[in-house]
């Protein structure tokens, strides 16, 4: 079962704002990088999925996402048959679990690329933080080449490609304080920043390579997407 924002948060697809909220409150404490040694990974994710749901216009186009994902996944592997379902073939492959190559940073993976990082760092981070930009500025491509095994190719499955972005801020919820105090945490911008992982899948069976293009507007990146190109080696 694919990680969904829903998922990481515990809660339920029809779950209130309040509910969102309050699941998520109590994730980053559990989860808080203070609390949880060095691996920030499973807090960034629930940043991710918090900064998602809580915003309603968001949280509409990541519930068509996952209803568009859904209906392709259904295609090339359908799911088991209930009983008492009218389809007259049930599948006879059991489902294998899709592959997950991991992380890919977008750091490590511009060292040699040009334009260079800092190019890319910085058009990235001009869509937070209230820069300004060209009203005319069409989105960009930025291209990134991930190698995958064969045995891992047969099977299908997916990187986590870490993106930089900006998220409310835990500890103050967005607001920069807390009572009448500044964030520590944010030093009262009401926003943190981090590598958010984006999931970027490749079909099974794929023989030599494969190109998915992934729009970041659910990071509130507008000005970019993602272009992976998984390769077999
Ligand atoms: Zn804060």
């Amino acid at each position: 079962m694919p990680e969904t924002y829903y998922v990481i948060l515990g809660v339920a697809e029809d779950a209130t704002v309040d509910h969102i909220k309050s699941a998520y409150r109590q994730k980053a404490l559990e989860l808080h990088p203070d609390h949880h040694g060095d691996d920030a990974g499973p807090f960034l994710a629930v940043q991710e999925a918090y900064a998602v749901l809580s915003n309603p216009e968001r949280r509409r186009a990541y519930d068509r996402s996952l209803q568009t994902a859904e209906l392709r996944a259904s295609r090339p592997e359908p799911k088991p048959v209930r009983v008492g379902h009218r389809h007259p073939h049930p599948p006879a492959v059991v489902p294998v679990e899709p592959v997950d190559i991991g992380e890919v940073s977008l750091s490590r993976s511009f060292e040699t690329f040009s334009p260079s990082f800092e190019a890319i760092f910085d058009r990235l981070w001009s869509n937070f933080a209230g820069r300004s930009r060209p009203k005319d500025e069409l989105p960009k491509s930025l291209t990134i080449d991930v190698p995958i095994a064969i045995e891992d190719a047969e099977i299908g499955g997916f990187a986590r490609v870490m993106v930089p972005a900006v998220a409310a801020c835990p500890t103050c919820e967005g607001h920069g304080g807390v009572g009448p105090f500044e964030c520590w945490r944010c030093s009262g911008s009401g926003s943190v920043t981090g590598e958010f992982p984006v999931q970027v899948e490749f079909p099974a069976g794929m023989t030599s390579a494969h190109v998915a293009t992934v729009p970041l507007d659910h990071l509130g990146i507008t000005n970019t997407y993602l272009v992976v190109r998984f390769r077999v080696v």
